[in-house]
């Protein structure tokens, strides 16, 4: 560690900046939001800087830094003119006088470095990387920034206001501090991000009411986990992910998705095993009750979207009915994945006004779909699951009056590094896929839409 980071209270005496520029200008803007008293002097101020300073009550003298006449009780000293050989001079006037002084674009030649600053109210997060890169810092500034909920200030004002109260009636240190983590990372926290601040100060009562009953109380994440590529997952999704104590995955999910997860925590693989055979759902549905009422955060992870062909309502309804406290995180749907990744808008004005996702899975042998309704001009359809009953599908669009020459997009391992995308007709499809040995998962687009593809291919092109 090259720097030592710490939280300073700038109240005491005056910060002196020597300089008029733009980086003047972000010091000074940095310091008086931290309630700083500033004295800047400069013979150029830009007239923002200038305007700014006189807005924050701020001082400053329009003229040359005359190191010999500074006072020598500035509280820190940062030297920001364009005169390298004049930020020099200013380090050594304060490293005599020991005032911590911070040297712009040098900062080997001072003490001390502005960090990257995330704020929120009573939060401050400050990323540094010794001076190396302020370009990186403020990039991974941004990263955690996304990272941390909007609201999170709000979650440090509520649990600060219950903090003595706490510690008087769960005396027990390690009682309190799983408390303490449980409600930082479970509904109570969650309430307050929704906004739902009653529902935080309910939760919390009876969180208080009985600590121990409480500590046992777990809860449900059901989040999609979108088609594959893992920056298509939502930020919560990802701020859920890492504070799961257990996560219970199958197939669809892909690894780079699950490379996500810290690795301290728990994996239950509940998809197909190498017979096929998945785990039935109700031993999932009763997987979750049973982790959940353990105490244990508990993500039901899976592909695309939960709720579309991800009986994702089943596993919901187990928890309601065993009152398991749960949240539900959409993710893209592999129809909205894979066609944006394939070129291919799923409506369009001259082409689709309605898009339909459809089950391709065969039952006993035959795809059990109402056919004439699913035939419209100007509808987009989008089969599920449907790689092995392809040529019963396309028969039987024919059937029912499909155009044969109706463009069709079949689209494998969508939105990852080896997706592949066929485009055929109704026709022409069965025949390709002979020779293009396609696996699963793949999705299959059917609609004028699917010309598009050629024109606005971007990802495999
Ligand atoms: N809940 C999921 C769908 C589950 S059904 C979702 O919202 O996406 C499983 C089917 O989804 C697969 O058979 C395939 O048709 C489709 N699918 C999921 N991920 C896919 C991907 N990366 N590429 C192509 N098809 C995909």
């Amino acid at each position: 560690m090259q720097y030592f980071p710490l939280f300073h209270r700038l109240n005491k005496g005056v910060c002196l900046i020597i300089g008029g520029g733009h980086v003047a200008q972000r010091r000074a803007r940095a310091l008086i939001s931290a309630g700083a008293t500033v004295h800047l002097i400069s013979k150029q101020i830009l007239p923002k800087l200038e305007s700014f300073l006189i807005d924050s009550g701020a001082s400053f003298d329009k003229q040359a830094v005359d190191l010999t006449k500074l006072a020598n009780d500035y509280e820190l000293v940062v030297a920001a003119t364009n005169d390298k050989a004049v930020n020099l001079a200013i380090a050594n006037y304060a490293n005599l006088n020991r005032i911590p002084v911070n040297v712009v674009d040098d900062p080997a030649a001072g003490d001390f470095i502005f960090p990257a600053v995330i704020e929120r109210a009573s939060l401050t997060v400050a990323v540094s990387n010794s001076g190396n890169s302020p370009v990186l810092s403020r990039l991974l500034k941004q990263q955690i920034d996304a990272y941390i909920p909007s609201t999170f200030a709000a979650l440090s004002d509520f649990v600060g206001n219950y903090r003595q109260r706490v510690k008087v009636s769960i005396p027990e240190d390690n009682i309190r501090k799983t408390f303490w983590e449980n409600i930082i990372q479970g509904g109570v926290a969650e309430a307050i991000y929704m906004g739902k601040e009653q529902r935080a100060h309910d939760l919390f009562e009876s969180a208080l009411a009985d600590p121990e009953k409480f500590n046992l109380q777990g809860e449900v994440y059901l989040i999609g986990a979108g088609p594959g590529d893992p920056e298509l997952l939502t930020l919560k999704a990802f701020r859920l992910l890492q504070k799961a104590d257990v996560v219970l995955y199958d197939r669809l999910v892909s690894a780079a998705v699950m490379a996500f997860i810290p690795p301290e925590v728990e994996l239950i693989y509940v998809g197909k095993n190498r017979d096929n055979h998945a785990v039935p759902q109700d031993d999932i549905n009763q997987l979750l009750v049973d982790q959940a009422r353990k105490g244990k955060r508990v993500v039901r992870l899976k592909g695309g979207d939960p709720f579309i062909f991800g009986r994702g309502g089943e596993e919901i309804q187990t928890l309601v009915d065993f009152q398991v406290p749960f949240q539900i995180v959409p993710g893209i749907t592999a129809a909205s994945g894979c066609s944006a990744y394939a070129g291919i808008p799923l409506t369009h004005r001259d082409y689709a006004q309605s898009v339909q996702f459809v089950t391709g899975q065969l039952k006993s042998g035959t795809v059990d779909l109402d056919w004439a309704e699913l035939i419209s001009p100007g509808k987009t359809l989008v089969f599920y699951m449907g790689l092995k009953s392809l040529p019963i599908i396309c028969e039987s669009l024919i059937t029912y009056g499909m155009q044969p020459d109706t463009h069709v997009a079949l689209i494998e391992k969508g939105t990852t590094h080896e997706q592949r995308v066929l485009v055929s007709n109704l026709t022409e499809i069965e025949s390709m896929l002979a020779s293009a040995q396609v696996s699963s998962p793949s999705l299959f687009i059917v609609g004028s839409v699917v010309q598009l593809a050629e024109k606005l291919s971007w990802f495999n092109a």
